[in-house]
Formats: C-alpha cells, sequence, structure tokens
C-alpha cells in the first residue's frame, strides 16, 4: 500500500468522517446519572450511571467513538477499508455502529460458542461476524484477517485506556463529576466499575487523580478472572481454570489497558452473586441491567457496609454498563441458570437483605 505518494483525497475522507462522528456526538445526550434509594442507609448516597441509554445500549458506545477517532487521527483507517476487531459482544455492536455511520465495512471476530443475540445485534447494526473455534485465538485472527483484507484491526484491549482522553473531553469521570455538582456529597468516596478492556478504570482513576480528588476507585472482578490476581501480585498475568458468566468483564489474561496502579481496592465476586444482585436491582428499578451491573453493586454493597459499620457518610458511584434486555435468554431465564448449576436463590435474599437492612454478608 502507498500511504504517502498521494494523500490528499485520503484527507478529504478523513475530514468527511470525523465530521460524520462529530455531528452524531452534537445530536447526543449525556446519560444520566440515577440515584438508587437505600432507605437503611440515610447517610449513603449510591449512584449509578446510566450506560444502557446510549444509542447501541452499552458503555462500550463510548469505547467505539473513541477508538474510531484515534484510528482516523492517527492515519490508519481509509476510504473504504475494513474494520475488524476482536469482540464477542458489546463492543462489536457499538463498533459496527460507527462503521456503518462511515460506510466502511466491519468484520467482528467471535468464539462459534457466541450467543445467537450477540450476533444478530452485531448483524442488526451492519456488521458480519467470522467465527473461530479456539476463543482463545480471536486477537490473532482478527489481526491476520485485517491484514489479508487490506483492513484495519480496531484492537479494544490494546488501545482502550489511550484512545479516551483522560483529562476531560466529557469522559464517562468528568461526566460523573459534573452530575454530582448539586448532590449532598458530591465528591464521590468511591467510583465502583468493572474491567473488560480496563480502559473504564483507567480513565476514572487518571482522572480523580489529574484533578486531586480524594475519590478511590474499587474494581469488582469475576472470579474466574485474572485482573484481581495480578492487582494483588504483579507475576500474575493469566487466570486457568474457565471463563467468568459475567459478559464484558473478567478476563483470562491480563489486557495492555489494565492499568493496575490506579486501582485502589478490588472485590472479587461469584458469579451467582453478580448475576442475582443484577436480577435484584432490575426489580428495584423497574428496568433490567446486564450482570456485570451486578458485579458492581456487589461491590457497592460491601463498600456501604464497611462505611456505615465505621460511621462515615459519603456518596459511591458505579455504572449501569448495559441493558438487561441482551439478557432474557440466561440471566433473566431461571432454565438457562438451572442448565448452568447456577443458584441464585441465596444471593438474592444477600442482596434484599442489604437494601431491608444496610448490611450486606
Ligand atoms: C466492557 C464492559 C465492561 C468493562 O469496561 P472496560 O472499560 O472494558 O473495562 C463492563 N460491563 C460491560 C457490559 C462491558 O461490555
Amino acid at each position: 500500500m502507498d500511504h504517502g505518494s498521494n494523500n490528499a483525497p485520503c484527507r478529504d475522507w478523513v475530514r468527511w468522517a470525523i465530521g460524520r462522528i462529530d455531528a452524531d456526538y452534537t445530536r447526543s445526550a449525556d446519560t444520566h446519572l440515577i440515584p438508587v434509594e437505600m432507605p437503611a442507609l440515610p447517610h449513603i448516597a449510591l449512584y449509578l450511571k446510566d450506560e444502557a441509554s446510549h444509542p447501541t445500549g452499552s458503555l462500550k458506545h463510548r469505547l467505539a467513538r473513541s477508538l474510531f477517532l484515534y484510528a482516523l487521527c492517527n492515519g490508519w483507517v481509509r476510504e473504504g477499508m475494513t474494520i475488524v476487531e476482536a469482540s464477542s459482544g458489546s463492543t462489536a455492536v457499538s463498533e459496527a455502529y460507527f462503521a456503518r455511520m462511515l460506510r466502511l465495512p466491519f468484520v467482528a471476530v467471535v468464539p462459534r460458542t457466541t450467543a445467537q443475540e450477540k450476533v444478530a445485534a452485531i448483524e442488526f447494526q451492519g456488521g458480519r461476524c467470522h467465527f473461530v473455534d479456539d476463543g482463545g485465538a480471536v486477537y490473532a485472527e482478527a489481526e491476520r484477517l485485517a491484514a489479508d483484507l487490506g483492513g484495519h484491526y480496531l484492537d479494544q484491549f490494546t488501545y482502550a485506556e489511550r484512545a479516551t482522553d483522560w483529562r476531560g473531553n466529557n469522559n464517562i469521570a468528568e461526566s460523573i463529576f459534573q452530575q454530582m455538582a448539586r448532590e449532598p456529597h458530591p465528591i464521590p468516596r468511591w467510583i465502583v466499575c468493572g474491567a473488560g478492556t480496563g480502559g473504564t478504570s483507567a480513565t476514572i482513576g487518571r482522572f480523580a487523580r489529574y484533578n486531586r480528588h480524594a475519590t478511590r476507585i474499587c474494581v469488582a472482578d469475576p472470579e474466574a478472572s485474572v485482573f484481581h490476581r495480578h492487582w494483588a501480585d504483579r507475576s500474575v498475568t493469566v487466570a486457568t481454570g474457565g471463563m467468568s458468566r459475567i459478559e464484558g468483564i473478567g478476563r483470562p489474561r491480563v489486557e495492555p489497558s489494565f492499568i493496575p496502579d490506579v486501582i485502589d481496592r478490588v472485590e472479587v465476586v461469584d458469579d451467582a452473586a453478580s448475576i442475582a444482585a443484577a436480577r435484584v436491582l432490575s426489580l428495584r428499578l423497574g428496568r433490567r441491567c446486564g450482570g456485570s451491573t451486578g458485579t458492581n453493586l456487589i461491590a457497592c454493597a460491601r463498600i456501604a457496609t464497611g462505611m456505615a459499620a465505621a460511621g462515615e457518610a459519603g456518596s459511591i458511584v458505579s455504572i449501569l454498563c448495559d441493558d438487561g434486555a441482551r439478557y432474557a435468554s440466561t440471566y433473566f431465564n431461571d432454565g438457562w441458570l438451572a442448565a448452568c448449576g447456577i443458584d441464585v436463590a441465596p444471593w438474592e435474599a444477600k442482596v434484599q437483605a442489604f437494601f431491608a437492612n444496610g448490611r450486606m454478608e
């Protein structure tokens, strides 16, 4: 490929492409910060940043926009190029949305076991799926495919932390702090999030430090994930023994975008607890949220329990990461839970007890 000799038409197209994304952003509203009532804990306020309300239904909408802008401004994407990503879920859905906006073909490299709803969501946004048998092979296959097609591999796991403007530009952290301004405790004591790419925790952690806020960052991590092991011992970089059932978070390998040094605390959460929390919270909010929101809620409940025991007052902010409609046939389906051997009943009771008496067991 000749990148150098005549890049004027290319620059025109890049200008057009960035303009399309900018116009889309200008048409968009910010996501809400929802207060979650906890009458049993009158001195602690809990909020959820509603990332399900993005046009593509998850926090990956922000990431996809940032990855496209980063690639365009780096001169990596040109008119007609095929865009490739290694993702079985929300990232591919959001990236397909932006690829279509720029009239670029989009291919998601996904494990063959990917749920039909996910494949349908990617196809609905105009993308197509390329299946691989071994889930661990998606990265190499995405790289190979992009090279073969003369396309571009967006590589969320490498670029998430650097494609996002961590100092501001209305990133998720800046938006949270602005929306907290009129609350009784405007500077959160804790912000709780999960880690998939690690991009969200990196952005929030850096933003809090940069602005000299006292806010601390907690990552809520599934049992099967390597992230909490790596956080405790940096020599551990892979986890064996299966995948978490919580989509979007917890990884078997430490991703390059995971920045452990900005994280102050890690809470390890059982998958059954995450799913139970997502179900109880969905009933309380009157709308369904995904499993990783449940993981976050468990960590928030533990932190709130500790704050109350220590006589502390303050606020905790976490993230409603994606829409639970995507999990109607899984987390919200008793038959699926039974088939997986997941018993949510004891955990649902614990989460209900937390809301009733303010203590998480
Ligand atoms: C990606 C994702 C996360 C984690 O966000 P990262 O910024 O990638 O660490 C949490 N929940 C859901 C549903 C996700 O898709």
